[in-house]
């Protein structure tokens, strides 16, 4: 029931700083140095090689070698002790001997060696590939022996959470580094953990959002064309959410404020705008205004307009989805694409509006049938399933102030189905099922990072519900009379 506790604050929230561009990683460190003068950096082993090097390269002015697991900014020494923090050297020497070359990074080219003293001491620490509670200990444990006053995360959804969760825990400036635009989570103040096997853990609602979000296109551009499109699908969703939850309680627990109708406005208007031509760019790993335009649509005004905007039926129905096991294949902005036409559906849009999204979702190879989702033999006591998920306790499908009921929703998700077909049919569009093309591409220029963000990302998709938390959480902030964190 819309903002049943009569709420009257508004509430917007948001990172402090955002940071965007071919040559972010490059700039980076002048941003970094306002949050202190001691970092730790995560990363994974291969998102290192290929940005991580880099961005040390940057801080330091020498090129860097990742070889070991944790590497300080003492290019002098590299540290081969393994996790143990007290690395730290102040001062910069000259690049040792046999150092690698400059990395391939965006930035590494355009950066020559320079003997210059680094721009804040900062030890990397190898992220062990699970965002768990016992990964968070460990890496708390070095953080804290190093005495670093801020974390930097980069990489994927895992790297991400958990560097947001370490930084939350010890009460540290967090500053995230996305690898992709895959979805719009580095910008908002919530992170997940994951048990040791990969099974989902729980939600961390961290107090505040990350102080410094930097987003190196260079990079992002190399990423394969269909996780871009995969944070379109998540972006999309983004504003017809917002304009049904415009009269409940954000994830802020207040009410939204303009800014944030005019920042969804915005996201789908870049979307429709650039959304296919940033699409194309992608393909060919070309870094083009338009896919510029996207990757700051996907993760920044998709983060804020969630966030403070409100999600409605769309995400509650991709919640419903996780449990039919053969969509796990599907990155989450996939299957929140496909509960966009559900909510359309459920608002009675007419023909004409329906259309312009699923021509959109088509034109960036999102699923927007059964079929194309590779379930054309769902059944209806499956669909009935999802649908009762969709309308648990807490959903946010609540923020609808239409009728809901799961029969009322199982309904809309056939509807959606057959307005998806008949579309297809009516344009002459051949369905090809996400199902016999599940592998991602593969960039031209060897990103191999990016196949394990997806790894991560389908992961992050399956059987998880952080909306429902997410409105837990807002519920319960409304229930204690708190309305910000
Ligand atoms: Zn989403």
């Amino acid at each position: 029931m819309p903002n049943n506790k009569n709420v009257t604050l508004r509430v917007f929230q948001s990172p402090s700083k955002y940071i965007q561009g071919p040559t972010a990683i490059r700039d980076a460190p002048r941003y970094m140095k306002q949050l202190g003068d001691k970092a730790v950096l995560i990363t994974d082993d291969i998102v290192h090689k290929i940005a991580g090097e880099a961005l040390l390269e940057a801080i330091t002015g020498f090129p860097q070698k990742s070889d070991s697991e944790t590497v300080s900014t003492d290019v002098g020494k590299t540290d081969t002790a393994g996790p143990v923090a007290g690395t730290d050297t102040s001062a910069a020497g000259p690049p040792p001997s046999g150092a690698s070359a400059p990395v391939d990074g965006s930035a590494a080219k355009e950066q020559a060696p320079t003997p210059s003293k680094p721009v804040f001491d900062v030890l990397r620490v190898q992220f062990r590939g699970q965002s768990s509670k016992e990964e968070l200990e460990r890496l708390k444990g070095i953080i804290t022996e190093y005495g670093a006053k801020f974390i930097i995360a980069m990489g994927g959804g895992k790297t991400i959470d958990i560097g947001k969760a370490a930084a939350d825990d010890l009460r540290l400036e967090c500053c995230i580094m996305p690898t992709t635009a895959s979805t719009d989570a580095p910008c908002s103040a919530v992170a997940v953990l994951y048990r040791p096997d990969g099974d989902f853990d729980r939600y961390v609602f961290t107090h505040r959002n990350p102080s410094l979000v930097i987003v190196d296109t260079g990079i992002v551009a190399r990423a394969p064309a269909r996780l871009l499109a995969a944070g379109m699908g998540d972006a999309l969703a983004t504003n017809i959410e917002a304009m049904r939850s415009r009269n409940s309680p954000n994830f802020g627990g207040g009410m939204p404020a303009l800014i944030s109708r005019a920042i969804c406005d915005k996201c789908e208007e870049i979307l429709f705008k650039f959304g296919k031509q940033a699409y194309e760019a992608c393909k060919v790993n070309a870094m083009t205004p338009a896919l510029e335009a996207v990757v700051e649509a996907n993760t920044l005004l998709s983060g804020l307009g969630f966030e403070s905007g409100g999600l409605a039926a769309a995400h509650a129905i991709h919640d419903g989805l996780t449990v039919l096991h053969e969509l796990h294949h599907l990155l989450h902005g996939e299957k929140v694409a496909f509960g966009t036409i559900c909510q359309l559906v459920l608002d009675c849009a007419d023909t004409a509006e329906l259309d312009r999204y699923l021509a959109f979702m088509l034109s960036i190879d999102l699923p927007v049938t059964f079929e194309m989702m590779g379930i054309e033999d769902v059944t209806e006591a499956e669909l009935r399933k999802v649908a009762e998920i969709a309308c648990a306790p807490g959903e946010t499908i609540w923020n609808m102030d239409s009728v809901i009921t799961p029969d009322v929703v199982y309904q809309a998700i056939l509807g959606a189905d057959a307005v998806g077909r008949e579309y297809c049919t009516r344009v002459g569009f051949k369905q090809i099922s996400r199902q016999v093309e599940s592998r991602p591409r593969v960039s031209r220029t060897g990103t191999i990072n990016l196949i394990k963000d997806l790894k991560d990302l389908k992961k992050t998709a399956n059987g998880d519900n952080i909306f429902k938390q997410l409105a837990d959480m807002k519920m319960s902030q409304v229930n204690d009379g708190t309305t910000s964190r």
